[in-house]
Formats: C-alpha cells, sequence, structure tokens
C-alpha cells in the first residue's frame, strides 16, 4: 500500500486532546458541564450519547469553532481559540453540516482545500477508492463517495487529527460498510481519530474507546467490550430438551449450572433459560455437544450489545459521573 498519510508527531506525541472542566452554555442552560476527556495519539475515540448530549457542542470547542464559558482545552499543545491559525492546519475535519456546491468536481474540490503542505491528493483517492472520480461533480457521486470525498478532503493536509461527526447518517447499508473500511484505514495507520456517532456498531467496529455522554458530562468510558461487560448484562441461552422425567431435567439443571459463566438456570414454557457471561456461550455449546443427544434444533444465543449498554447507561439516574481516563 502506498503510505500518503504519515503524519508527524508533536512537541507530545502522545497526548492530543486534553479538557478539563469544560462548561458551555446556550441562552442559560448548560449543554457541556465540567467535562473532561483525553484522546491520545493513535486512538479512534467515539463520542456517543443521546441527541442534545453536548457531543457537536464539545468536538466544535476543540477546533475553535465556538468558545468554552470556562474550563481548559488543549489540542496538540495548542489553545484551539487563540492558537486557531496553528491548530486549523494539524486538525483535518467532517462536520455535521459538511456539503460542496453540486457543480464542483473533485479535482476542483481538491485544488480548493489543499494547502502548501498538502500531501500527494491522488494517492489519496486511490487509497480511499475514488480515483476514477477525479472529474466527477458533488452532485453525481452517491453518498457513501460523498462520505470519502470529506475524509480525503479532511487528510489532504496531513492533519494530526481527524474529527469526524455523524460520518455515516442517512447512508445505505453498503455505503457505511464502504466508509467503516475507509476509517479502518486511518486507524491502521496510526491517525488520531475523535468519532461523533449514533451508530453504536460503527463504534463497536471501529473504536479503541468509546465515551458515552449525556447532559454534557461523561457518564463512563472504556473499550466498546468493557462497557458492554459493566453496563449490558449478561447473555443469555436458551434450548428446549426432549420430555424427558423431573429428576434428569433437575440433573440436567444442575450440570448446566456448575458449568464456567453460567450465573443463573431457569425454565419456562418448556425451554431452559441459561443466564451467564459471555464464555458461558462456549461451555454450554462444548456441554450440548459433548453430550449424548443430538444439539436442541431450536438452540438460540442473544448477546448484548454497546446500544444495550449505552441504553442502560442513559436510563441510570443514580451514575456518578467520572472524568478522564489516566
Ligand atoms: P446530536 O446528537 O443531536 O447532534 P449533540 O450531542 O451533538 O446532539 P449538541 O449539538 O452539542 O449535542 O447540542 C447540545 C445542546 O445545545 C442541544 O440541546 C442543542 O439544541 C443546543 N445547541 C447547540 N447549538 C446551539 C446554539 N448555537 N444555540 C443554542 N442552543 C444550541
Amino acid at each position: 500500500m502506498n503510505t500518503p498519510l504519515a503524519f508527524p508527531a508533536g512537541p507530545d506525541a502522545d497526548t492530543v486532546v486534553t479538557v478539563r472542566g469544560l462548561t458551555k452554555s446556550y441562552d442559560g442552560r448548560r449543554v457541556v458541564d465540567a467535562l473532561d476527556l483525553d484522546v491520545h495519539a493513535g486512538e479512534v475515540v467515539g463520542l456517543i450519547g443521546a441527541n442534545g448530549a453536548g457531543k457537536t457542542t464539545t468536538v466544535e470547542i476543540l477546533q475553535g469553532l465556538r468558545r468554552a464559558d470556562s474550563g481548559s482545552v488543549s489540542v496538540l499543545g495548542l489553545d484551539p481559540v487563540h492558537d486557531a491559525d496553528r491548530l486549523r492546519p494539524q486538525i483535518g475535519s467532517q462536520l455535521q453540516s459538511s456539503g460542496l456546491p453540486d457543480r464542483l468536481r473533485v479535482h476542483e474540490a481538491i485544488r480548493l482545500f489543499a494547502g502548501p503542505a498538502a500531501t500527494d491528493a491522488d494517492a489519496l483517492l486511490e487509497q480511499f477508492g475514488l480515483a476514477h472520480r477525479r472529474r466527477y461533480p458533488f452532485a453525481g457521486m452517491s453518498g457513501g463517495e460523498r462520505q470519502r470525498l470529506f475524509l480525503v478532503l479532511a487528510l489532504l493536509n496531513r492533519p494530526r487529527l481527524v474529527i469526524l461527526d455523524e460520518l455515516t447518517q442517512g447512508l445505505d447499508p453498503a455505503a457505511r460498510r464502504e466508509v467503516w473500511t475507509a476509517v479502518t484505514t486511518l486507524r491502521d495507520i496510526g491517525t488520531t481519530v475523535l468519532l461523533v456517532t449514533h451508530e453504536l456498531d460503527e463504534c463497536e467496529a471501529l473504536c479503541d474507546r468509546v465515551v458515552a455522554m449525556r447532559d454534557g458530562t461523561v457518564l463512563d468510558q472504556g473499550t466498546p467490550a468493557e462497557l458492554v461487560a459493566r453496563h449490558a448484562g449478561t447473555a443469555t441461552i436458551c434450548f428446549s430438551l426432549p420430555a424427558g422425567d423431573e429428576t434428569t431435567v433437575a440433573a440436567v439443571l444442575q450440570e448446566v449450572n456448575r458449568l464456567p459463566g453460567v450465573q443463573g438456570v431457569t425454565r419456562k414454557d418448556g425451554r431452559i433459560l441459561i443466564r451467564g457471561e459471555r464464555r458461558a456461550i462456549a461451555h454450554v455449546g462444548g456441554w450440548l455437544v459433548g453430550r449424548d443427544e443430538p444439539v436442541p434444533a431450536d438452540l438460540s444465543v442473544e448477546v448484548p450489545d454497546l446500544e444495550d449498554a449505552l441504553l442502560t447507561l442513559l436510563e441510570q439516574t443514580d451514575l456518578p459521573t467520572i472524568g478522564a481516563a489516566s
């Protein structure tokens, strides 16, 4: 693969964003409330939360597009307001409201956005599957191609931080996958990415760390798997056993209950319901296969995901908000 995206390291190569006690109000209403946030070099961090959680306001403040009321913000060691001229060329962004004139062609957009230190645009177009669209007008491109073009434009000036706000909103499933592949390319070459999204499967696929926000503060953060483990409860395994006498069924329930990771076994409408940690799935599966019986035809498994975790998090009212990761 060619490597037009070799971005230089900064003064503190490990910390890209440091936010402490960030507060912002509109019309007397706090929409960002004492927020702490860290983004480290090479991380893909997802900001998630309900509508109005303050995600876009936060990333706009990071880019110097809005002023904070209080708190400290450092992006690549710079203040987004006072050092705006030095910082802007180092951030590549695709905003929620991104758009281009219909008639503007891809190569013209590139000429328009390219700064003096721009990378090889043809290599970027190639890398993001747009080489054949160089002469296409914006209006003639599909949704997925447009979003990939925004990625190309965001990367053109070799940014050290890329901010993507609802990158795949409104795209069909195939186009979303295309854009995910493009973001994976960024991750693989070590680009630091801050991703604002409502698409939780996108977070699970792309993010090293997820920050869940509500009412302008961080509720919890961690890898998608950590958030699922902390907030999304247990896996459920379900199947029927052939009718047998009560003693045999009771023995089966006891046996299953002793398997690693199993937290509870019940019977409902003739079916066995097993709750447990994810590892219980493997152990119950192994146990079923190891029995001298056919594997139940109605075997089903439900595994909680990030969406379950976020819903639980957002519903909790007594949750202490937490600061940035160490
Ligand atoms: P979404 O997921 O819907 O984009 P969000 O988490 O990104 O939401 P923000 O866009 O940051 O949230 O908005 C936070 C709150 O601030 C919302 O209630 C929004 O209506 C309000 N808000 C945002 N911009 C302004 C503005 N310029 N003037 C007044 N209120 C604003």
